[in-house]
């Protein structure tokens, strides 16, 4: 399969009707950039930037992110990155940023990304300014992580838009435009859409911290890990209101959860409505097998029919119908 997978590197992720899906991945190190160009990805759809955060022994300055944040976009060429702003705090706590360890009882409900990025404005100020002078004539892809009101997106698109505003009257680089994204991670963001779109250039669906909060389930527990299913009905209603909110707005949505990189997931993602995926580099040539041989239109109308009464075992359903359809 592994040859299988590298004959399809330089070929596009169309489906067998025509489609065009995009496969980006998901990255962290200077050193992951490459892997997208290996794996004939389209960019990298969730640079996890708070990475360079948790190897370091001291808090990383403006310029050594800055340093970073140019490598990797020298290393994707013309090819887009999804910066994500730092979702550190809670279980990944540092040291060096807090005065003792978090002790607090659920750390993945707890204080981290956006949440401590709002407080410690200090800290984002200097991302902020160093993903701005780091895009320098490019487009900046920017996305805040947790956000669960949409004030809070908007006192993180201020900050960023203020430091925008000074870096140009102090005349150094600023990119060609910037693009705000918000992940839609934590439930209570859907229920605000309506006044979330009209701001936002596109939504990035984080299906890991997503499912733990939707079925009030710890991600990191194994003894929950067989029990709620990425294919269970509750989810794929959730995406596919999600998506047909966000179409009706004109907004894209991307998945960059773990969920898209498996193929019979991703295909039933491309079933409620998304053909954006940011996933671990190996899962790029098996998605992408899945995708080639896939009627994007059949997963659809099919998807709509099992949600619309959904069997015990959707993960049987799905399978089942792409063993006869591909
Ligand atoms: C997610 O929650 O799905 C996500 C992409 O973010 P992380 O895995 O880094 O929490
Ligand atoms: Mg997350």
């Amino acid at each position: 399969r592994r040859a299988e997978y590298a004959s399809l590197k330089n070929l596009p992720s169309v489906t067998t009707d025509g489609e065009r899906m995009t496969l980006m991945v998901n990255a962290g190190l200077a050193e992951d950039a490459a892997a997208l160009h290996l794996a004939g990805a389209d960019g990298i759809g969730l640079f996890r930037t708070e990475f360079q955060f948790l190897i370091a022994a001291q808090l990383p300055g403006r310029e050594s992110q800055l340093r970073l944040y140019k490598q990797v976009l020298d290393a994707a060429g013309d090819k887009p990155v999804v910066f994500r702003t730092v979702d550190i705090g809670g279980d990944k706590a540092l040291p060096y940023l807090t005065d003792e360890k978090d002790e607090a009882e659920n750390p993945a409900m707890g204080w981290r990304a956006l949440r401590l990025s709002l407080e410690r404005t200090t800290l984002m100020k200097a991302q902020a300014r160093a993903l701005i002078e780091a895009s320098k004539g490019r487009v900046l892809r920017v996305m805040f992580p947790m956000v669960s009101e949409p004030w809070e997106y908007e006192e993180a698109r201020a900050l960023f838009e203020e430091q925008l505003a000074w870096s140009k009257r102090a005349k150094k680089p600023v990119p060609k435009s910037i693009e705000f994204g918000a992940m839609l991670e934590v439930p209570s963001l859907a229920e605000m859409l309506d006044e979330l779109l009209p701001r936002v250039d596109f939504l990035s669906i984080g299906t890991n911290d997503l499912t733990q909060f939707l079925f009030a389930a710890d991600r990191a527990d194994p003894r929950l890990a067989e029990r709620y299913d990425w294919l269970s009905p509750a989810i794929l209603r959730f995406l596919r209101r999600v998506v047909r909110q966000a179409d009706a707005a004109g907004v894209p949505v991307r998945v960059c959860g773990e969920m898209g990189g498996r193929p019979l997931e991703a295909m039933a993602l491309i079933g409620v409505g998304i053909g954006n995926f940011s996933i671990t580099p190996a899962a790029v040539g098996p998605v992408k097998a899945m995708i080639r041989s896939l009627d994007a239109g059949a997963a659809r109308a099919r998807m709509e029919k099992l949600l619309a009464k959904p069997p015990r075992d959707m993960r049987k359903a799905l399978h089942d119908w792409a063993k006869r359809h591909s």
